[in-house]
């Protein structure tokens, strides 16, 4: 590239170009467009800790985006990246998730700029404890106001500390554990939110597979069974996302990258093992079971069916958009493609199933988390022995019916064995998902199919979760 650098809109220019170009499409009284698209408040602390015999000072923040439903919900994110600019837009797509994927919350993100590999465990209690007090005071955490849950850098470990400071602070809550989610399930938390995120992407490409005129857009046919994949970032979202598809949908992850470079094998890798080298090792480097590529970020323009940026954003932009030869692009990450990317890619025809939607299987099962906190009761206890035995009922009958007319009809073991279970906390929440993840694509995909002016998912995505906080803001006379 020759003459001035090309200028790429900032992360939260990006999310309000998407918003306008979605807006245009849509009849929304004078001002609610604006009232919609602006972040409400974003809460900036500087904090001190003494570490290793000194003070040290820390910039985090807590940015509301929209309350036309209340408790806001958002990440909160650990890495030296975090800035005003990024929590804002971080904020504004969960409000625009959350009502797409009908949780009822507004929308809200949080961040801390620390590289939290500089840390030990004990530094980082301290530090999370310390931020976690500083935004609880000001209700900023809080069961019905702002519940935060994990995000990029932090994990069940860092929500366990924020539910424990969160309920010192007020002993005579009784819904303090639902303060936040994410957190361990010993601490509170719900069978699969670990995985939720990831299990979320899984499901939402499942959808996708069952829609064959969106795959023909993409030039795709058949099943996920078989297809190239290369995942971006092997962290929470980007592992279990790959690990499910290639473990249970037959998926090929053909390439990984990461922070320190790029494995690729066009036979597909072992997952599981290029996971456990990292957790070991650090990173990719060494990996002795795959071709190693030292500029990582390359592998994202190499040929493969399905892109899966599962990392940060803005790593799909004008610089790389052009050279992009996945015709499938699911964003796992938030706002990986940059406002400028998305105007080339979707001039070439790539199909890109926006971040909105794509990464809201978090979200989803959090939201089941805070019910789960909020009643005091795990999913399925007071139903699952009762559905076993009205099962049982019905299998006794059938074998008696058999035995009686002398058909001889035995049940396969396998059939009894799974019919007679009833549903766990886990199984509850997958279907909880999966339902989640159909109906939203679903929403989406009517829009995206019912007019012609609306020609990409993300636009269709946009204007069904403006149209929805839209008729929240005028039922309560906004
Ligand atoms: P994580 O910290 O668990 O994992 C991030 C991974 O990306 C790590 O393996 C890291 O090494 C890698 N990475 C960092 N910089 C990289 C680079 N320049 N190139 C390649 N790899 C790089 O974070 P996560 O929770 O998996 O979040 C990833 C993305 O998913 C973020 O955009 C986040 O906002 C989004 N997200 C996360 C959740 C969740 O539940 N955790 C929910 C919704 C969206």
């Amino acid at each position: 590239m020759d003459g001035a650098p090309v200028k790429e809109p900032s992360f939260r220019e990006s999310v309000d170009l998407m918003f306008n170009r979605a807006v245009a499409l849509m009849d929304l009284p004078p001002g609610l467009e604006d009232k919609i698209r602006v972040c409400n408040s974003t809460y900036t602390v500087r904090f001190g800790v003494k570490l290793r015999g000194q003070i040290h000072t820390f910039t985090g923040y807590r940015s509301v985006h929209s309350e036309h439903m209340e408790p806001v919900k958002g990440g909160i994110r650990y890495s030296l990246g975090v800035n005003q600019d990024e929590v804002e837009a971080l904020a504004a797509l969960m409000t625009y998730k959350c009502a797409l994927v009908e949780t009822p919350f507004g929308g809200s993100k949080g961040g801390l700029c620390i590289d939290p590999r500089e840390y030990d465990e004990d530094e980082l209690e301290r530090i999370t404890r310390r931020f976690a007090y500083e935004l609880a005071k000001r209700d900023l955490i809080n069961p019905s106001q702002n519940v935060p849950a994990p995000d990029m850098g932090t994990g069940e470990r860092e929500m366990a500390w924020i539910a424990d400071q969160y309920a010192r602070m007020n002993t005579t809550d009784i819904n303090a554990r639902a303060c936040v989610t994410g957190k361990p399930v010993n601490a509170g938390g719900i069978q699969g939110r670990v995985e939720a995120t990831g299990r979320g992407v899984q499901y939402a490409l499942q959808e996708f597979f069952r829609h064959p005129d969106d795959l023909a857009e993409a030039g795709l046919s058949g099943t996920l069974d078989g297809k190239k994949v290369i995942v971006q970032g092997l962290g929470n979202v980007g592992y279990h996302a790959a690990k499910f598809l290639s473990e249970e949908d037959g998926a090929r992850i053909i390439g990984v990258i990461e922070r320190d470079g790029a494995l690729l094998d066009e036979d597909g890798l072992n997952i599981e093992e290029v996971r456990n080298w990292i957790v070991q090792h650090g990173g990719v480097t060494g990996y002795p079971n795959a071709q190693r590529i030292e500029a990582g970020a390359v592998l994202l323009e190499h040929p493969c069916d399905i892109l899966i940026p599962a990392a940060l954003e803005g790593v799909i932009n004008i610089s790389n958009a052009d050279r992009i030869k996945a015709p499938l692009i699911i964003e796992a990450a938030n706002g990986p493609v940059t406002a400028g990317a998305d105007e080339v890619l979707r001039k070439k025809g790539t199909v890109i199933i926006p971040d909105m939607y794509a990464n809201a299987g978090g979200v989803t099962v959090s939201y089941f988390e805070w019910v789960k906190n909020l009643s005091h009761i795990r999913f399925g206890r007071m139903q699952r022995r009762q559905e076993e035995s009205r099962h049982q009922l019905i299998v006794d009958e059938l074998e008696r019916l058999s035995r009686d007319t002398g058909v001889g009809w035995t049940l396969s073991p396998g059939f009894k064995e799974q019919y007679l279970r009833g549903a766990g906390e886990l199984e509850l929440v997958r279907s909880g998902l999966d339902d989640t993840m159909r109906g939203a694509y679903q929403a989406m995909h009517a829009k995206w199919r019912s007019r012609d002016d609306v020609t990409d998912l993300r636009t269709a995505a946009y204007i069904v979760a403006i149209e929805r906080v839209a008729a929240s803001y005028r039922a309560k006379g906004l």
